[in-house]
């Protein structure tokens, strides 16, 4: 065992940058002010959360009256499905989302069905993808939203979002996507995009936790989760997160400009470290395989062992990883996402993500490559062992 860690759970979250921290930092003490209060602290505070909004919005190729900072990526999930939900409920009941959503969406979703909306949850493919023509068949006249994910924070998968909006748009039915783990990975500009509303979360992208961005095409109707003093043009009520919402703007700029050389620089290193145990390990599954994926990550199912024996031996010789989605719980249960590739359920036990980061070094990969095959003997050998 030796004592430097490795950290291959980015996908999870991210620490903070220390350039965002730094840019934080007077947001908390000298310059942390009320962006409401009328003296010149406050109207201090206030251009500092304008300045941030300006750069979130054209980091996404938006204007400034179309970013809502919020409490994070489930907020945003759910202010954009509940919100459009409830105000265009005259002109339908019906959503279109996906079964791989994250569950910031898909409990969201089931919040709706339980107050009578109709919802359906396309199935994906065997590699996780999203069928357009299944989609295009799924809108109805009263389909009033489509919600589907960027790129899937389990399998990396991404979906064919630009083609699925356009659909949507073609049917007059609104379309939201959850980017959250598409910061520094993909490009973000949401008119390329074509899509009505747009979440993200800065905790995945080297910002801080608790704050996130709802995007919302200008004449769109987003309704506060939240109720009170009016802020955030009346969608977000609550003093803002001016530390927060400075540090999600500076890490948002740094990932959209760095997002060619971070993915190029992940991408061969996931490759690598892909190849190596594929050749390696015998008897595993990359789950996500021929789609198209983010490039940091790399989903297996590993024949023969349990996800949690995998991760406790992995954490034991200094390795992080997760089985898929941390966001849940710390419970491990079966993942919604694995068992909706439809393979069979032998490969939804033994599940690891390995989700690397912009710093992930090629040393660390090779310490991984060398690590990781013994550990998986060691542990089928022990699972065979009759007790
Ligand atoms: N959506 C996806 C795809 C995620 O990976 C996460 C992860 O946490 C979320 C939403 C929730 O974001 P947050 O943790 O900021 O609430």
């Amino acid at each position: 065992m030796t004592s430097e860690r490795i950290y291959l759970d980015y996908a999870a979250t991210t620490p903070v940058h220390e350039d965002v921290l730094a840019a934080m930092l007077p947001y908390f003490s000298t310059l942390g002010y009320n962006p409401s209060s009328v003296h010149a602290e406050g109207r201090r505070a206030k251009a500092a959360l304008d300045d941030a909004r300006d750069r979130v919005a054209r980091a996404l190729g938006a204007s400034r009256k179309e970013i809502t900072f919020t409490g994070g990526g489930t907020e945003a999930d759910n202010q954009a499905i509940l919100g459009v939900a409830r105000t265009m409920r005259e002109r339908g009941r019906h959503l279109v989302s996906t079964a791989i959503e994250h569950h910031a969406v898909l409990h969201a979703l089931d919040s709706l069905a339980a107050d009578g909306y109709d919802v359906t949850l396309l199935p994906v493919d065997e590699r996780g993808v999203v069928d357009p023509a299944a989609f295009a068949a799924a809108l109805r006249p009263d389909t009033i939203l489509a919600s589907v994910m960027y790129a899937n924070n389990e399998i990396g998968v991404v979906q064919p979002v630009s083609e699925l909006a356009a659909i949507a748009r073609a049917h007059g039915v609104l379309f939201h996507t959850d980017a959250v783990q598409a910061p520094g990975w993909l490009p973000l500009d949401v008119d390329e995009l074509g899509v009505d509303l747009l979440s993200l979360s800065a905790h995945k992208f080297y910002g801080p936790k608790g704050v996130g961005v709802l995007y919302a095409r200008e004449g769109i109707p987003v309704p506060p989760l939240i109720h009170g003093g009016g802020q955030e043009f009346g969608r977000r009520s609550g003093t803002e997160n001016l530390a927060g919402i400075v540090g999600l703007a500076r890490a948002l700029e740094a990932a959209v400009a760095e997002q060619p050389r971070r993915a190029a620089r992940a991408e061969a290193f996931r490759n690598r470290l892909e190849a190596s145990l594929l050749e390696n390990v015998p008897d595993i599954r990359i789950n996500g395989a021929g789609a198209r994926r983010l490039p940091n990550n790399l989903n297996l199912s590993i024949g023969g062992v349990d996800s949690e024996a995998l991760l406790v031996r992995f954490d034991l010789e200094g390795l992080a990883v997760s089985a898929g989605s941390a966001c849940t719980s710390g419970v491990l249960e079966p993942s919604h996402v694995i068992e909706a590739l439809g393979i069979q359920p032998r490969w939804h036990q033994g599940v690891v993500r390995f989700s690397l980061g912009a710093a992930t070094t090629a040393e660390e990969i090779d310490r991984v490559i060398d690590l990781v095959p013994g550990l998986i003997a060691e542990l089928r050998s022990v699972a065979s062992t009759p007790a």
